[in-house]
């Protein structure tokens, strides 16, 4: 085997890790949403087109960065590829410093940080990001997820309940989330799993959603970076 086969191997192996974790996730969360839409106390607000929360900062481990490349790669994506391009230049244009911080605080924690000064810091870095208002380089003029079936576990983490009228950063009062123990155990188990793998391809840090999918296409294109 040449060393060429060997990485295109090792991606392929962090592309399955990752549509793997992607499905037990979803299987969890399936569950979670009918638990909350049967006991008739909340019905899950969330749906296709609603973006409000794809302001928010999102990471991706190198596994899911490579899933995600690999889609953008298929032939049949050839579009989807040029509007992310097109995109990725207004938010390297638009973002600041804390994108550096907050990929640093994620690759450190595997959670939220549990102490001053990173907890202080990631929640300003957090507010500074969002408060930029800038879309998800993925998300498509009519509002739904262009990589739905492959986007990173942190956008499968949670659910809205009730309404979205309260997701935006105008909105008066917290937007209702639901959460549910299964639901965290399974999305910190996915993410420990995806961090191993990619650290065991060589890969240890975790990156901003879209600046890590740049640097995985430019891996899988072979462009040097
Ligand atoms: S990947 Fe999809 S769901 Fe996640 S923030 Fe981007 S557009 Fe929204």
């Amino acid at each position: 085997m040449t060393i060429r086969d060997q990485r295109e191997e090792d991606r392929s192996s962090l592309c399955e890790a990752a549509v793997a974790a992607f499905r037990l996730v979803d299987q969890v969360a399936e569950a979670v949403v009918q638990l909350a839409n049967s006991s008739g106390e909340h019905h899950i607000a969330c749906h296709r087109g609603c973006r409000t929360c794809c302001t928010v900062f999102v990471t991706a481990t190198h596994a899911e960065a490579f899933a995600i490349a690999a889609s953008l790669l298929a032939p049949a994506r050839g579009e989807r590829l040029r509007r992310f391009r097109e995109q990725m230049a207004l938010w390297h244009a638009a973002v600041g410093p804390e994108v550096a911080l907050l990929e640093r605080l994620a690759t450190e924690y595997e959670s939220l940080p549990p102490a001053e000064p990173d907890s202080r810091l990631l929640a300003e870095a957090a507010q500074t990001y969002r408060q930029r208002r800038l879309m998800c380089p993925f998300n498509a003029t009519d509002g739904s997820c262009e990589i739905y079936p492959v986007r990173p576990v942190g956008c499968r983490a949670f659910y809205v309940a009730d309404t979205s009228e309260y997701c935006s950063l105008e909105a008066t009062q917290e937007a209702v989330i639901v959460r549910h123990a299964k639901l965290t155990e399974i999305t910190a188990l996915a993410r420990r799993v995806l961090r191993g793998v990619s650290a065991t391809a060589g890969h240890d840090t975790v990156s901003a959603l879209p600046a890590g999918v740049e640097r995985a296409l430019s891996v899988m294109e072979g462009v040097p970076r």
